[in-house]
């Protein structure tokens, strides 16, 4: 699980996270609602030590990232999509991050079907739309099979068969016990998706319940 305490980020004057504590637990998909600049994106890039907190805490699995010895296999993020770069073919792409991370290369050829991108395995990611890269994303973050999984706007630039196909891969990852967490800034989205939703506006949280309550408030 991911466990948030207080955690705080300013960029100069302006506080982006600010005091921010919440629990990502294991069996069920929270959601992480709130317009753009909310403070999303700064939350989890802390969670995976790629941003250092001006205070409090980001653990997974009680230990912050930067002490996990296996990081891939404990905690799986699709951060920004469209980043990846394209010159690499996609299994070739897998196969460099499964490496890294001492990885089987078994793995690859199995989550390139789980995100439904084996017939585009040999393919340049240059040529792939925003949505294969989301797929290609997700399947990166799939590769350590990691009880944690972070989606930071998984969504955006998938088609409607898309989006329903990854409403149930997160229903599935949950159901196997995982701790997901997914963000958007659309509310009627976490409806459908998340069984809770944590909500941040300008940094600071303003709501952590179920998807019902939430509902209900706003
Ligand atoms: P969200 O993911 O909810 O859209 P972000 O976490 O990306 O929000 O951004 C939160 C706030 O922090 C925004 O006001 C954004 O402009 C600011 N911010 C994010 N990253 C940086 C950065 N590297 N330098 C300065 N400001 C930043
Ligand atoms: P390069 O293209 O420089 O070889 P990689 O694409 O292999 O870089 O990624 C570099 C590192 O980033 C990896 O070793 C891995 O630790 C981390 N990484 C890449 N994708 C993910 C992901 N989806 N989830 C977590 N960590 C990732």
């Amino acid at each position: 699980m991911i466990e948030i305490a207080g955690l705080t980020k300013r960029y100069g004057g302006a506080t982006a996270v600010d005091d921010v504590s919440f629990a990502v637990e294991p069996g069920v998909v929270t959601g992480f609602l709130g317009p753009n600049g909310a403070g999303k994106s700064t939350t989890m890039r802390m969670v995976l030590g790629l941003e250092e907190p001006d205070a409090g805490t980001a653990l997974v699995g009680g230990r912050p990232y930067s002490s996990l010895k296996a990081p891939m296999r404990e905690v799986g993020a699709l951060l920004d999509a469209g980043d990846v770069h394209g010159g690499r073919r996609a299994a070739a792409h897998l196969r460099c991050i499964a490496r890294s991370n001492g990885i089987h290369a078994r793995r690859v050829g199995e989550v390139l079907a789980e995100v439904g991108l084996t017939d585009v395995a040999d393919r340049r990611i240059a040529g792939f739309s925003l949505g294969m890269r989301q797929r290609l994303g997700i399947a990166a973050a799939l590769l350590g099979d990691p009880g944690v999984l972070m989606f930071d706007e998984p969504i955006n630039g998938l088609d409607p068969e898309g989006i329903r196909w990854i409403r149930e891969l997160f229903r599935g990852m949950a159901a196997e016990g995982r701790a997901v967490l997914v963000s958007s800034h659309v509310m009627a989205e976490m409806a459908l998706t998340a069984d809770r939703v944590v909500v941040i506006g300008r940094g600071r949280l303003v709501a952590d319940a179920t998807t019902d309550e939430v509902l209900k408030r706003f």
